[in-house]
């Protein structure tokens, strides 16, 4: 392992969503609060990320407002972690992911893209199938009042920021 390979906790492992689709579920059961990923790259600005392929631009993480991580590496089992609309993980920096709550051995790992993403270039369909699900998953979602209350604490700091900003 390179000193700045992407850390993907041990206990997780990639299954098939389908055709194409994959996802990560837990093997082991993880205790609130404790490291799921901590994700590590290149920074490239929204301009670069634009002109990546869509599948480039599934891997991206933002980590600011027009700083985007990406990876030249080969995927590990943290980068296939999906969407939810009703997850199970959260940011406790920028680029680290943990448990929002215990989480069961045969749980889904995931965690909602809007706690980290404010651009419409990572508008998509969702079909998370939970409840609360939102079928559109858009850069904006972070302003939903529900989304800001349920995940209070666990937004990438960035995305926190605005919150603060947009509420004073
Ligand atoms: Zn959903």
């Amino acid at each position: 392992m390179s000193d700045d390979a992407t850390y993907s906790a041990p206990g997780l492992k990639v299954v098939s969503l389908g055709s194409h689709l994959r996802g990560v579920v837990a093997e082991r059961n993880f205790k609130h609060g404790e490291i799921i990923a901590i994700w590590r790259g290149s920074i490239i600005t929204e301009r670069e990320a634009v002109a990546l392929s869509e599948s480039e631009r599934s891997q991206l993480l933002q980590v600011d407002e027009d700083k985007f991580l990406v990876t030249h590496q080969a995927l590990v089992n943290a980068d296939f972690i999906n969407h939810s609309c009703d997850p199970n993980c959260g940011f406790t920096d920028s680029t680290t992911l943990v448990a929002m709550r215990d989480i069961n051995a045969g749980e889904t790992i995931t965690f909602d893209y809007a706690m980290s993403d404010t651009k419409s270039i990572f508008a998509f369909d969702c079909w998370c199938g939970s409840s609360k699900c939102r079928k559109k998953m858009n850069g904006s979602d972070w302003q939903i009042a529900d989304l800001q209350e349920r995940y209070a604490g666990w937004f990438a700091p960035h995305v926190a920021q605005l919150i603060k900003r947009a509420k004073h």
